[in-house]
């Protein structure tokens, strides 16, 4: 399994010379799988330059989207693949007002919004609402676990698990939520249990708060307890703030080391950044799996 990052970013694009380093494209993961199949976490503004890859195969992409608000969709008509004619693209949408989001997707192709309309698209947009988990086993063999976001709106979490290794992809996620929690920190706990790479949401640091409590984004202490608790294998903090620069960005990183190190676990911490590779190998009869960072 490779993952890929093209946007590590949240709440709205932020280039500029203070985000150099981690990037300023709005969410985006690729994760190709060792059959090729190719599964795409949400359509922020990374997605652009991942299509520029993508438009060189003729395999079905399929899209899972976490929610629709704008940092997750703003890519898409940017995504050279739905500009190909016949190619299949399937979008998976498995939240509750799946329907909203599937027009903010492509609603904002309207001829007024954006040049293009989406009905005169040649490809196939194919949408799903649900039956996510059999259809991915049948199309590509993974196994796919979902959970539902603390966030305004709603969202869902996911869990790819294929042939050994295993991926959590958990942004726009707010482990401390003012309220009754859609999951719980113990439930968050067990469900990202011995995951491999944990892709969390790490929005705010403790001066954010507050002010922002309830906004549907992690205290990065929070996010660092929960890879502690769930045993991860790698916690990779995403969803930075658009306000964080890249000097900051370093400082939690060697926090989170400093922290991680004195609670003996995870085995590897990063922040995100926009071009960063994770290798992740299945281990040879039983013990941990290998996960290389590239790029
Ligand atoms: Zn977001
Ligand atoms: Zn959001």
């Amino acid at each position: 399994m490779l993952i890929s990052f093209y946007g590590v970013r949240g709440s709205t694009a932020a280039p500029g010379p203070s985000t150099v380093k981690y990037g300023g494209n709005t969410s985006c993961v690729h994760v190709e799988l060792d059959n090729g199949h190719d599964l795409v976490f949400d359509a922020g503004t990374g997605i652009r330059l991942l299509g520029k890859q993508l438009a060189k195969k003729r395999t079905p992409a399929n899209i899972l989207m976490s929610h629709g608000h704008w940092d997750h969709v703003q890519g898409y008509p940017f995504f050279d693949p739905i500009y190909q004619p016949d190619r299949d693209i399937n979008v998976y949408i498995s939240i509750p007002s799946g329907r909203k989001l599937l027009c903010s997707l492509f609603e904002q192709m309207d001829g007024v919004t954006f040049p293009v309309n989406a009905e005169d698209l040649p490809s196939n947009n194919i949408c799903k609402f649900k039956g996510i988990e059999s259809e991915l086993y049948e199309r590509a063999g993974v196994r796919v676990i979902k959970r539902k976001l603390n966030h305004p709106g709603g969202g869902v979490a996911y869990r790819i698990d294929d042939d050994g290794v295993s991926v959590a992809y958990v942004t726009d996620n707010e482990l401390d939520p003012p309220g009754e929690p859609a999951t719980s920190f113990d439930q968050w706990a067990e469900y990202l249990h011995g995951v491999d790479v944990l892709i969390h949401d790490a929005q705010y640091t403790d001066d954010d708060m507050p002010h922002k409590h309830g906004w549907g984004h992690s205290l990065i202490g929070d996010v660092r307890r929960l890879a502690t608790d769930a045993e991860v294998g790698a916690l990779v903090m995403f969803h930075h703030d658009p306000d964080r620069s890249d000097g900051e960005l370093d400082e939690i990183q060697r926090e989170n080391e400093i922290y991680l190190k004195s609670h003996r676990a995870p085995a590897q911490s990063v922040c995100a950044a926009e071009g960063m590779q994770l290798r992740l190998e299945r281990p040879v009869r039983r013990g941990k799996t290998r996960i290389r960072v590239e790029g």
